[in-house]
């Protein structure tokens, strides 16, 4: 059996499942027929620590390749690592308050929005009206101009009548 670099690696981490194959022309491939991936692992219990696994490990069902390719962490890079997840989760946590806040004004901007438009359509239908009102306030005044001509038309020819008759009154005596 030749597991990926069972041969030359430590006691530490040979015992770890592979199920990965090298072939003699020197690709390694797993049981999937993938080339399996160098990455590095970032949970508390292996910070910084190199492994090579197959891409679809993640998935359902998926494949079991997996190997360690570096020694476990010492203590102190063990206590390093741990610290700096530790921070690492305090500001995703505090990203993922923002991400809610910033989540939280989008709707409220787009309900904004929504007032805006409805507020925008009530105007301009107040500003049609007021634009009918002044067409209208405009024909009636032009009528009460014309109606106060007729009246000073009127007072003008009743004080003519008037003068006319007091002076015909007043030659007879
Ligand atoms: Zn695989």
């Amino acid at each position: 059996m030749s597991s990926y670099g069972s041969s030359s690696r430590s006691s530490s981490y040979s015992s770890q499942r592979s199920n990965i194959r090298t072939y003699p022309n020197g690709v390694a491939k797993c049981g999937c027929d993938q080339v399996p991936q160098v990455r590095t692992a970032w949970t508390k219990k292996n910070p910084g620590r190199k492994f090579i696994g197959c891409v679809n490990r993640n998935i359902p069902g998926g494949c079991d390749a997996f190997d360690w390719i570096e020694d476990e962490v010492c203590d102190k890079g063990m206590q390093i690592g741990r610290t700096l997840l530790t921070r690492l989760d305090e500001k995703e946590e505090k990203l993922k308050a923002i991400q809610a806040v910033n989540d939280t004004l989008k709707v409220n901007n787009k309900k904004m929005h929504e007032v805006i438009q409805k507020l925008t359509t009530s105007n301009n239908a107040l500003l049609t009206k007021k634009q009918s009102d002044d067409v209208q306030i405009h024909a009636l005044q032009n009528e009460l101009y014309k109606y106060k001509s007729i009246g000073w038309i009127l007072k003008f020819v009743f004080i003519v009548v008037c003068a006319t008759w007091m002076y015909k009154v007043t030659k007879k005596y």
